[in-house]
């Protein structure tokens, strides 16, 4: 009887200013590391990879001191800050080079680490890419989940397939983490790219617990740059907006037109009036529909100097 063999899991956890959290962090994952090669859930090759993205603080000398003491544990370190999407990314491609599957989460262990077990699950049933998604953000305080849930309402809006309340907490098999190193945009949004991806996927429900340690990293104006940047890295709607505003204000100029002629008409208007406000009205509206129209060009540039892959095949059959 053929014995399947197990799959080696890495989960890669980036690390900014992260001093104060390293520790107890590790001991969790430790347990539920140990627990799940006990259990045969995956080999014992599984390790946690942690990404110092250039921290201030003794994050990496901690990183350095754990990895000696811990087997499981490994890290690699980036030569300065460059934030949490790329310091992700690096995480992620490193880690696919020993794993097969991955799982990403933040130092903070604010993501619910037991939900690995039902992600593995998942998995194991077919699924490429398993998203955590947050059932309560009760934990968050009002303004942090106000604005989180105001932001994944835009950008749906605005045609962008993202998944409701999902952060960065989610496994990904070798084969999608393949699929998105073709993916060469600097502009970086993964939450964005695999919904882009494909593949079969599923979703996992956990609750989203208090930081037990430390600050967050994502301060207000992080967050709004982040959310500006999963935007401006993913649709072209607003460009789209410019010509839909210059088609209206055309719109109404011509309504006002035909309202200033009519005050023209009755001889109700000082002279040359009539032809200034008309000609301001018009002209306006044409020329913001015009730049709506440069937009749309502009998008076209734009997406295509991201040179995204435009198909993965999933499947091929051969005789
Ligand atoms: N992080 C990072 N680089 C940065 C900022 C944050 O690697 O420049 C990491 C941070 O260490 C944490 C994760 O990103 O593991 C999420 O940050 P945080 O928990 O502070 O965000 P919040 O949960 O408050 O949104
Ligand atoms: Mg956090």
């Amino acid at each position: 009887m053929a014995i399947k063999k197990l799959e080696t899991l890495f989960v890669v956890v980036p690390c900014y200013n992260e001093e104060e959290v390293l520790e107890e962090s590790t001991n969790r994952l430790k347990e539920k590391l140990e627990e799940l090669i006990k259990n045969k859930k995956i080999s014992s090759d599984s390790r946690v990879m942690y990404v110092n993205d250039g921290s201030k603080d003794s994050t990496w000398s901690i990183i350095k001191k754990i990895n000696k003491k811990e087997k499981l544990f490994t890290g690699i370190s980036l030569s300065r800050n460059r934030g949490h999407q790329n310091a992700l990314l690096a995480g992620l491609m490193t880690a696919k080079e020993y794993a097969d599957i991955v799982i990403s989460m933040d130092a903070d262990l604010q993501d619910d680490i037991n939900a690995i077990d039902s992600m593995i699950e998942e998995y194991n049933k077919g699924n490429e890419i398993v998203y955590g998604v947050r059932s309560t953000r009760k934990k968050d305080s009002i303004f942090k989940r106000v604005t989180a849930e105001t932001f994944y309402k835009i950008i749906k809006f605005m045609g962008v397939d993202i998944v409701f309340n999902h952060a960065d907490y989610r496994l990904t098999s070798k084969k999608v983490l393949e699929e998105l190193e073709k993916y060469n945009e600097v502009n970086l949004f993964l939450r964005g790219i695999f919904p882009l991806i494909g593949y079969k996927t599923s979703i996992v429900y956990y609750e989203r617990a208090e930081r037990f340690a430390g600050e967050s990293k994502y301060p207000l104006k992080k967050m709004l740059s982040f959310a500006w940047e999963g935007i401006t890295s993913f649709t072209t709607a607003p460009l789209k907006m410019i010509m839909n505003f210059g088609l209206i204000v055309a719109f109404f100029s011509i309504i006002y037109l035909i309202y200033v002629f009519i005050r023209y008409l009755t001889g109700n208007t000082v002279t040359g009036w009539a032809t200034i406000t008309s000609l301001i009205c018009l002209f306006s509206g044409i020329q913001i529909f015009c730049i709506g129209v440069i937009g749309e060009y502009l998008g076209k540039v734009y997406i295509e100097t991201k040179s995204r892959p435009r198909y993965c095949i999933e499947e091929e059959l051969k005789h």
